[in-house]
């Protein structure tokens, strides 16, 4: 028996269109994780940036195609702006906050710091004076961002080891008040209960920030487990040009979500059948660490 409080996993789409096999072979991992160490598997809607209508279903209809199961309700972040709104106060309360007013073209044009690293925000508004500032806040909105106090964060992660890497003064309250996803993310997946992140290894590098995040709130660390992309033939993320990536477009091909299911089962070298079956067979040691190439069937649409 697992242990009564034996935490979270969870899978965090965001609606922007149709999961592709990339995606839901990261659902079906995070699944396994999850359900083989005795966790709960949660579902949260990352719906911060705009949200296409209807896509939420359609996420959670793919999700349980495939015979996923969850726990709980699924969350939206974007009924959660109070959650992230204290966290931006509790930093703010220890002197980590501050406003900053530039544009994209500012930061890209400005000098950056000595030392600092490629894609760093260059610090421009860090120490405005309180006259400066004044005078910026009535040209636009200021976006916030975190003071940090380091400039790189070390993480494990169950694939890749010890992973160093930058942490900047990232944002925190984008100027349009919507809060940042690095934020969210943290204070999501503290406030949830989970404790076991995994997700596609793009987002790795961001993974030093968050921590750094979640370690300045006082937020328990979680387990990381960064799993690879799915590519195409010429090693680039799929893509819909590449032909059947989706569950609807596979079915356009005759591949179901079972096949669907069984190939994503294939390429981490667990055998065919239904999830809960395959359970058993999981184990993380095995999961090769490269990327799956996925050839997609052209569809021909005349
Ligand atoms: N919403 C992010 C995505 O769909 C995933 C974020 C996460 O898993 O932390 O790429």
């Amino acid at each position: 028996m697992p242990p009564i409080d034996a935490g979270a996993g969870r899978f965090a789409p965001s609606p922007s269109g149709e999961l592709h096999v990339g995606n839901l072979r990261t659902a079906i991992l995070a699944w396994l994780f999850a359900r083989s160490t005795g966790r709960d598997f949660l579902l949260r809607i990352e719906d911060l940036d705009r949200a296409r209508a209807g896509a939420e279903d359609k996420v959670l209809e793919d999700l349980a195609a495939v015979g996923l199961t969850w726990d709980g309700n699924v969350l939206s972040q974007t009924d959660r702006f109070p959650l992230y709104r204290a966290a931006i106060t509790a930093l703010a309360d220890a002197g980590r906050v501050y406003e900053c007013f530039c544009t994209r073209r500012e930061i890209a044009e400005a000098p950056s710091a000595p030392h600092a690293p490629a894609g760093a925000y260059p610090g421009t508004c860090r120490n405005l004076s309180d006259a400066e500032r004044e005078r910026r806040r009535q040209e636009r909105p200021a976006a916030l961002r975190l003071r940090a106090g380091v400039t790189e964060y070390t993480v494990t992660d169950r694939l890749h080891g010890e992973y160093t890497g930058v942490v900047d003064d990232l944002v925190l309250l984008r100027n349009d008040g919507v809060p940042a996803y690095n934020l969210a993310v943290v204070v999501d997946d503290a406030e949830q209960g989970i404790d076991q992140v995994v997700r596609g290894d793009d987002l790795l590098s961001s993974t030093p920030r968050q921590a750094y995040l979640a370690s300045l709130l006082g937020l328990a660390p979680v387990e990381y487990v960064h799993v690879p992309l799915v590519l195409n033939t010429h090693h680039r993320r799929i893509a819909k040009r590449d032909g059947a990536i989706s569950l609807r477009t596979l079915a356009l091909a005759g591949i179901g979500p079972g096949t669907v299911r069984d190939m994503v089962l294939r390429s981490v070298g667990l055998p065919a059948g239904p999830l809960e079956q395959v359970l058993e067979a999981f184990s993380p040691g095995q999961l090769p660490t490269e990327p799956w190439i996925f050839e997609p069937p052209v569809l021909d649409l005349h």
